[in-house]
């Protein structure tokens, strides 16, 4: 099977009856950069930053931040690089950046809400990205916006910082897209409007269900409720998918459920554009889209999220449709 997914690698992600879709890789260092390739993703749809910052003694300065994001794009060779901003909080630390102790980290003081607040740190790495965009086809993504107020200061201060670097005659690209993770349900809901400012949506999973059915990501007692096809779900990822093309927006998903072997040929059926996951899962789902009519699977997605009433439900639906068994 190994062998046959191989010859895929240089081939577009082409569905049976011929629709296009985005194939790409989430990375988490440029040293990712080899798996990449080697799985033939059409785009980095998530570098995660906050590992450039997990990985150093002391916050990343702009000159290393853009010699790993110049790395980055030009390793893709013109095709788009999606880096997200610094996604720190949670459960991720660093040993330099006290952070407050606080009962709920995943409710608490982390990503977009620390760039905001910190915006010297904030604008060291925009400004390491806004020089690297001159190398590639980079695109900025915003982690954990839960309202239009966050995105429209992030990009504000994108907007100073580029103005800056223009002046002072730094070439950068004029042209970069600027999006955000829809990982919480307040976003995910008013994703119609969003999607008239922002320019892409990438929607994550890990987190959307985390806060969605309010279920810790890292508790075991809890991991039942980590539901990837449960229609209630469904709705919401269909509600954030119509608002983008709407709106002329890509929708795009990083978290998990995009390299979900039973949910994507539903997402295809949704219309997603654009699959992130990690670098070994590309070809497997290359090989898997390959074999779905999306029309087919427009209709079975209808039925998951208009019949189905349980997470079993859509996945048997699913397994006895597509998989047939
Ligand atoms: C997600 O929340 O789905 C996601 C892709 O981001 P992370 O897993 O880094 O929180
Ligand atoms: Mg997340």
């Amino acid at each position: 099977q190994k062998a046959e997914w191989e010859k895929l690698k240089n081939e577009a992600t082409v569905s049976k009856d011929g629709k296009h879709f985005e194939l790409a890789s989430n990375i988490g260092t440029p040293d990712d950069m080899d798996g990449v390739l080697d799985a033939g993703s059409e785009a980095v749809g998530l570098f995660r930053s906050e590992f450039l910052y997990m990985n150093s003694a002391e916050l990343p300065d702009e000159d290393t931040q853009f010699e790993a994001y110049k790395k980055v794009v030009e390793g893709m060779n013109g095709k788009p690089v999606i880096v997200r901003t610094m996604d720190i909080g949670g459960d991720k630390h660093l040993p330099y950046l006290p952070l407050p102790d606080e009962m709920n980290p995943f409710l608490g003081y982390r990503a977009i809400r620390i760039s905001l607040d910190r915006d010297d740190i904030f604008r060291t790495q925009l400004r390491a990205l806004l020089r690297a965009s001159h190398y590639g086809q980079l695109r900025i993504m915003f982690p954990m916006i839960a309202t239009l107020d966050e995105f429209r200061k992030a990009k504000a201060i994108f907007e100073e910082e580029k103005a800056k670097l223009v002046a002072d005659g730094t070439p950068v690209a004029d042209d970069i897209k600027l999006g955000i993770m829809i990982e919480i349900p307040a976003a995910a809901i008013l994703a119609d409007q969003f999607a008239k400012e922002v320019d892409f949506f990438s929607i994550g999973t890990n987190d959307l269900i985390q806060y969605s059915f309010a279920a810790d990501r890292g508790n075991e007692h809890v991991s039942y409720l980590y539901q990837p096809y449960n229609p209630s779900l469904l709705r919401l990822i269909k509600h954030v998918i119509d608002a983008a093309h709407a709106n002329g927006r890509i929708a795009g998903m990083c978290g998990e459920v995009a390299g979900d072997q039973v949910a994507v040929p539903l997402l295809m059926g949704l219309g997603l554009d654009e699959f992130s996951m990690s670098s070994t899962s590309v070809l497997k789902t290359r090989s898997l889209m390959k074999t779905i009519d999306t029309t087919e699977m427009a209709k079975l997605a209808d039925r998951a999220i208009n019949e189905c009433v349980t997470n079993e439900e859509v996945k048997e639906l699913v397994e006895k449709n597509v998989f047939g068994n």
